[in-house]
């Protein structure tokens, strides 16, 4: 099933099945418990990231040339850290560079988003897409100054400004997906392909990320987990290809979709 979230024209808030014929259909009840597709038609006035995340768990250096650009070994464990799930943002909202606590280095990664479907702890490698909902397209947009010079060599400080988090389009659920380390993954910026590479080239799959971000660790229903991102971050070019005012941010994920975002200065 494709889930997709959105607002109706009273503002309220609902989940949908997309169709293939292009309407997408009222889900009733909670999509991380009992739920069913009506077949009540859906008006999307407008769409949204089509999770609110429990916790937004996320690996660093999980693609082999990923590391290499980035100067960094290849690690012994996977590399994790948070991101504000205050940073979610809507497919098609604008990413903002921040100006109050300036950045001059603001880049791009598309990711793989696993979401949690099921609360779970210590999942064996074998069991562990058994807890997955689905997955959906993710941007961990990064500071660089502040990731690398300014966080005291924490990364959170540069990945959790406001709108730093896009998640979407749409939640393709696991049956659609049955290996997620066998797909394209790739981001445009204004129209130039700059990351283009598969998710099999991770240093860690995705079931070997939950059997150890699942150890001796709860991970909630609604989890969703950045799995890392290819080689071709803007860091990577001479000059670096930073995001400027004006510019659009495509990720696209093979069976998953685009999710696209204009990028504006915060004012
Ligand atoms: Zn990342």
């Amino acid at each position: 099933m494709k889930i997709i979230r959105y607002l109706d024209r009273a503002g309220q808030a609902h989940f949908a099945s997309e169709q293939p014929d292009g309407s997408a259909l009222v889900i009733a009840g909670d999509i991380f418990g009992a739920h069913r597709v009506t077949a009540e038609r859906a008006e999307v006035a407008k769409l949204l990231a089509p999770v609110v995340p429990a916790q937004m768990v996320c690996i660093g250096l999980n693609y082999r040339k990923h590391a290499a650009e980035t100067g960094s070994k290849i690690p012994a464990h996977p590399v994790v850290f948070f991101k504000n799930i205050a940073s979610l943002q809507n497919p098609g909202d604008p990413i903002l560079l921040p100006t109050h606590l300036a950045s001059g280095q603001v880049d791009y990664e598309c990711e793989l988003v696993v979401v949690i479907g099921k609360t779970c702890k210590n999942v064996s490698r074998a069991r562990a897409l058994d807890y997955v909902l689905g997955y959906t397209c993710g941007n961990d947009v990064s500071a660089r100054d502040w990731q690398r010079d300014w966080g005291g060599s924490q990364w959170c400080r540069g990945k959790s400004f406001d709108t730093f988090g896009p998640l979407g389009p749409r939640l393709v659920t696991r049956d659609e997906i049955p290996n997620p380390n066998a797909l394209k993954i790739s981001t445009r910026v204004s129209g130039e392909l700059l990351q283009d590479w598969n998710t099999d080239d991770m240093i860690f799959d995705v079931p070997t990320l939950i059997e150890f971000l699942s150890g001796s660790t709860t991970l909630p229903a609604g989890t969703v987990i950045f799995t890392g991102t290819p080689h071709g971050v803007g860091l990577s070019y001479n000059p670096p290809r930073w995001l400027r005012a004006g510019d659009t941010v495509t990720v696209a994920v093979e069976k998953i979709g685009e999710l696209t975002n204009p990028v504006a200065l915060e004012t």
